[in-house]
């Protein structure tokens, strides 16, 4: 039977890769989208005539609620999960000077909160069968910091924190734990970064002077998601053209 795997926050530019890779590979694909998403349907409808026939289920993964509720309606509809990857995230850029609490707490309950929610109802299973992968897609500013990001860098640093403790706690249950630290992506969270900013301080900071593209991070994830990386656990992979080599 082939696996299950949850994508979060699959619909956005570097989900749908993951999604159509993960298809590619015989998963069988389920994403979330926010409540307030009033475009899924076409993106279902899009993809099913690409021939992709993913499931889809309205969850905000900032809300521990609404992630039980909508782990539990896969889990009953579809089947246990084999594999979760904690995709779903947003940004609030500011200077700390100008940052609110609210600006902090929507992206500290998006991009770490949710990881605590949608891992909860899905790890036990994964220990109770003996077999899992936990996959969390944390940045390359969560490891290096940047400007404007104190909120998103704290959050994506944590995410690290959360998938070392917990890869200890499940190691011997064949369950894996890993985060992947993407650089700067093409998607359209990082289109949304004015041109003149990605020409004159993003792609100079970038060895290989390109952004990456979403299916090469969806390539990394193909391979921790499957047997082959049994013995890769606890390990923050970073993907971004070589921007640590500076
Ligand atoms: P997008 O903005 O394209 O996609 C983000 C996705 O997150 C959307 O599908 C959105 O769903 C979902 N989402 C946001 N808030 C919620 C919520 N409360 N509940 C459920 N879903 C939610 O971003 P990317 O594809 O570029 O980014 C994906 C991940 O990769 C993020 O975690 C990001 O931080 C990380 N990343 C991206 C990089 C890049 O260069 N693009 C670099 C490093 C890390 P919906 O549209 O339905 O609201």
């Amino acid at each position: 039977m082939a696996r299950i795997a949850l994508v979060t926050g699959g619909m956005g530019g570097l989900g749908e890769a993951i999604c159509i890779k993960l298809a590619a590979l015989g998963y069988q694909v389920v994403t979330t989208y926010s409540p307030s998403n009033t475009s899924a349907n076409d993106w279902l409808v899009s993809m099913e005539r690409q021939g992709y026939n993913f499931r889809a289920y309205p969850c905000d993964v900032a809300d521990y609620d609404s992630a039980q509720e909508c782990v539990a309606r896969i889990r009953q509809e579809i089947g246990a999960i084999d594999v979760l990857i904690n995709n779903a995230g947003i940004t609030r850029d500011m200077s700390f000077k100008k940052m609110q609490k609210a600006d902090w707490d929507a992206v500290m309950r998006t991009d770490l909160d949710s990881v605590f929610n949608m891992t909860k109802p899905v790890c036990d299973d994964m220990v109770e069968r003996g077999w899992g992968r936990i996959i969390n897609i944390s940045s390359v500013n969560g490891q290096k910091g940047a400007f404007g990001q104190t909120n998103y860098s704290a959050a994506k640093a944590g995410m690290h924190g959360f998938t070392k403790a917990l890869a200890l706690e499940v190691a011997r249950k064949a369950v894996t734990v890993n985060t992947v630290s993407p650089g700067y992506i093409g998607t359209k969270m990082v289109m949304a970064i004015p041109r003149e900013v990605l020409d004159s301080k993003i792609i100079p900071q970038i060895p290989m002077a390109r952004l990456g593209q979403p299916e090469e991070v969806a390539g990394l994830i193909a391979y921790l998601a499957s047997d082959e990386a049994a013995f890769v656990t606890g390990a923050n992979i970073a993907i971004n053209g070589g921007q640590h080599i500076y």
